[in-house]
């Protein structure tokens, strides 16, 4: 295996984070998930941490929340094989309770290097786990939609797909912001031959990914 090519670097890392024993959640995991996507993705989507059926399958967002995900994404056009997805924790925490700040430092590394390897345009933070991990943010309620800077890298920020399980409103905020976050990638001319489909029937539709966000803006402001 040649480890300097960046894919073998996805592929080391992901070995090491299969035997990482770093933290506690090693002792209750049965497979840890280190994350999958091409290393020339231009979106990285980070979740909170494996759930129960990530953990027995070793993939991540496969589960309820993953279907949410996939169909969130596939209506605004972005194909799931195209972009990177990962968690902060890389290990499921025993009853899907919230990963402790101890093992979300230790598990930070790994992160930070899938960052560094793949350096995607942007990175999509799905709920407020990452929020905080990341950005030291708070809300991520009050904060979705918005895209932030932070050391050279861009952030746009949206709910978690389970939050979206049983709330419609949180679903429809999850849709628009997918919406939103392919037209951003489009505004800067990266496109697929699918995601510019996609925007070409949008405008068949009399839709923009524009209009979507006013619409939401005048929604937030009522
Ligand atoms: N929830 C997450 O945050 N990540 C997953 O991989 C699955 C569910
Ligand atoms: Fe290692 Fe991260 Fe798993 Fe903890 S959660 S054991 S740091 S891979």
């Amino acid at each position: 295996m040649d480890l300097s090519s960046p894919k073998d670097v996805l592929e080391g890392l992901s070995f090491e984070v299969r035997k990482c024993s770093l933290c506690a959640l090693s002792q209750t995991r049965k497979n840890a998930v280190a994350g999958e996507g091409p290393k020339s993705a231009e979106i990285m989507f980070i979740g909170e941490a494996p759930g129960r059926r990530e953990d027995s399958l070793g993939k991540p967002f496969i589960g309820c929340a993953g279907r949410i995900l996939d169909a969130a994404l596939s209506k605004a056009g972005i194909e799931r094989s195209e972009v990177f997805i990962t968690n902060v924790v890389k290990c499921r925490p025993p009853y899907n309770r919230r990963p402790k700040i101890k093992e979300r430092l230790a598990c930070m590394p790994y992160l930070e290097r899938q960052i560094l390897v793949v350096s995607p345009k942007i990175i999509c933070i799905l709920g407020s786990t990452a929020y905080r991990s990341l950005l030291g943010g708070k809300s991520i309620i009050a904060d979705r939609g918005k895209i932030v800077e932070k050391d050279g890298k861009r952030f746009f920020l949206t709910v978690h797909p389970a939050s979206a399980i049983y709330n419609k409103s949180l679903l429809s905020d999850l849709e628009n912001d997918m919406l939103n976050l392919a037209g951003e990638i489009r505004q800067r001319g990266h496109m697929n031959k699918k995601t510019r489909r996609h925007d070409k029937a949008l405008a068949l539709e009399g839709k923009s990914t524009q209009n979507q966000s006013h619409h939401r803006e005048s929604i937030e402001s009522e």
